[in-house]
């Protein structure tokens, strides 16, 4: 799953992983995990995620290894948030290739002046990660709808934040899909801005059904 931050990556991705059956990998849920329980690479890592930067490749590359080697993912797996650079590309195509996966590239598209407004306005339950915004659910401002958790704001959500994290997306991601189409992946583009995530997740699922043949297993 491509695209810039605020994109829509995580909410499609948690979507599709309830349809398809298979595991969600978000490495930036995996590093805020590791920032929360205060052990050294979360100590590590922590001012480089606080300031809108990229984490170093070896620390990401070792923990996708590690993930995608893990029994829930045999069924297959969603990358959401990975690769960021082209180091990171390269080592995703040698272990796709080694396990013979047929990989597919979605790419989210979204005018960046929407991406401001949308991650400004983003909510996020401490409890359950359930993704809010504000104004158009005003009433979850105290508590999640669905466990009662508190909402919280992201730390990198703040304005000045979000703009460093597109100029790392324009100068280290953006390359990562010239990299891709050199090697054979075909980036399937789907508009992402002003569209609600069901219509969206209909186009996605629509893109899994021509290629794989079906998009639902679940
Ligand atoms: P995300 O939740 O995907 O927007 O990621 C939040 C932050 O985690 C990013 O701004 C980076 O600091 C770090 N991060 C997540 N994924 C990666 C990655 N693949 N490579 C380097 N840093 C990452």
């Amino acid at each position: 799953m491509f695209g810039p931050p605020g994109s829509g990556k995580g909410t499609q991705a948690k979507l599709l992983e309830e349809s398809l059956d298979v595991c969600h990998i978000s490495t930036g849920d995996m590093l805020r995990e590791r920032v929360a329980s205060g052990d050294a690479l979360g100590k590590a890592v922590a001012g480089i995620m606080e300031s809108g930067g990229l984490v170093p490749d070896e620390t990401v590359n070792r923990m996708v290894e590690e993930r995608i080697e893990q029994p829930d993912c045999a069924n297959g797996f969603i990358l959401d948030g990975y690769p960021r650079t082209v180091n990171q590309a390269k080592l995703l195509v040698g272990v796709l290739g080694a396990k013979k996966i047929a990989p597919m590239l979605v790419h989210l598209k979204v005018d960046y002046n929407e991406i401001i407004t949308r991650l400004s306005s983003r909510r996020i339950c401490s409890q359950c990660g359930a993704v809010y915004s504000m104004p158009l659910s005003p009433q979850a401002e105290a508590e999640c709808e669905r466990c009662g958790g508190k909402l919280t704001i992201r730390d990198d959500d703040r304005e000045e934040v979000v703009r460093e994290r597109l100029k790392a997306y324009d100068r280290q991601t953006t390359p990562v899909l010239e990299f891709l189409r050199g090697v054979g992946f075909q980036a399937l583009g789907v508009e992402a801005g002003k569209r609600s995530p069901q219509v969206i997740l209909g186009d996605i699922q629509g893109l899994i059904e021509a290629k794989y043949g079906v998009s639902k297993v679940v």
